[in-house]
């Protein structure tokens, strides 16, 4: 397995809660098992400057003496519990090789019983504005474009936030809204904020107060009108279960990165759906290797396969291969052999 760093310029700046991006970095990672050729990704969180060399000396490390043809080699990796992001790659890269050894997509390799991969995944549109008025107009724009979820970033300003929630549902009355408080508001009055939107049919808040305390995230489930769903909070397995056995989640947002790749991203969805629970895939600002591994993933939720947050190429001036296209809406998931994305210049 080969892995290579990348720098790539973005064309508009990413704004989000721990700062603001230029450009971003990470890892590929390419495999070829038998002329059958695999791609991954590893990317950091968004703040975090890569020292590409070191990175790829980390990842090689990682791989270091295994043999990418032994079928357990996966569980070699596992063995060395390596930094769940550069698993993500080693994964991705070594299960859409295998998925095209045997001709199949990724997706339909992944697939167990009964499951087969949806053709299209619908797609998130996101309001960050923090005017109203702005809100609206962008809201009324990927409403245009053909969204029918609509995600808006919320603040600790409760009273302002009501008046965008209030602008955004006038100018998009049958949108799905979704809201997203990344930790900022107060356990003692997160229900009531929640009950005073919920006359605008909200249909979950993400991660409303504080990751850490899951009483405290069920506490405000029991109160809440809304519906609750974990996002800091759904760091890995072990916390999900949690979250989960304590009845404190109605979704979670699951990021392919964060969980260590494809096939334990769907070992959630599949653990979450026994329970009731949907998830919802988002990719964390990645190439066209990451959001099409995201993809995949998302394919395999059951029907309806809740809006994904996918629309995160455009920020980037250059890729290091053509993004799936949003066409109305969703995105079309690949049907040929492998991750169905080959990266140029590498
Ligand atoms: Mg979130």
């Amino acid at each position: 397995m080969e892995f290579f760093p990348y720098s790539l310029p973005l064309r508009v700046p990413y704004r989000w809660a721990k700062g603001e991006q230029l450009e971003r970095s990470g890892l590929l990672a390419r495999v070829d098992l038998d002329g059958a050729v695999g791609w991954g990704e590893m990317a950091p969180p968004p703040h975090e400057t890569v020292d590409g060399a070191a990175r790829v000396a980390e990842a090689n490390a990682v791989v270091d003496g295994l043999d990418s043809r032994d079928e357990s080699f996966l569980a070699h990796i596992d063995a060395r519990s390596p930094y769940a992001r550069i698993r993500c790659a080693i994964a991705t890269a070594w299960l859409s090789a295998r998925a095209a050894r045997e001709g199949k997509s990724l997706s339909a390799f992944l697939a167990l019983g009964s499951e087969a991969p949806a053709e299209l995944v619908p797609v998130n549109g996101l309001v960050t504005d923090g005017d109203a008025q702005a809100a609206a107009d962008t809201a009324r724009r990927l409403i245009g474009e053909g969204h029918r979820t609509l995600k808006i970033k919320c603040s600790a300003d409760r009273k302002e936030d009501l008046i965008r929630v209030a602008a955004i549902r006038d100018a998009a009355p049958d949108a799905t809204l979704r809201l997203d408080a990344n930790e900022a508001w107060h356990p003692d009055w997160a229900a009531a904020h929640l009950t005073d939107f919920a006359g605008f049919g909200i249909d979950y808040v993400e991660q409303p107060i504080p990751a850490g305390d899951t009483a405290a995230l069920a506490a405000v489930r029991k109160a809440s009108p809304v519906g609750i769903a974990a996002d800091e909070a759904a760091l890995d397995e072990a916390a999900i279960r949690e979250l989960l056995a304590a009845n404190a989640v109605d979704a979670l947002i699951l990021k392919p990165q964060r969980l260590g790749g494809p096939d334990r991203s769907l070992s959630i969805i599949r653990l979450a759906a026994s329970q009731g629970v949907r998830c919802t895939i988002t990719n964390s600002l990645e190439t066209a290797v990451g959001v099409t591994t995201a993809l995949h993933i998302a394919s395999l939720h059951g029907q309806p396969i809740p809006d994904c947050g996918f629309g995160t190429s455009r920020f980037f001036a250059e890729d290091v291969a053509p993004p799936p296209a949003i066409v109305d809406g969703h995105m079309t998931v690949p049907t040929v052999p492998g991750l169905g994305v080959a990266p140029q210049n590498f």
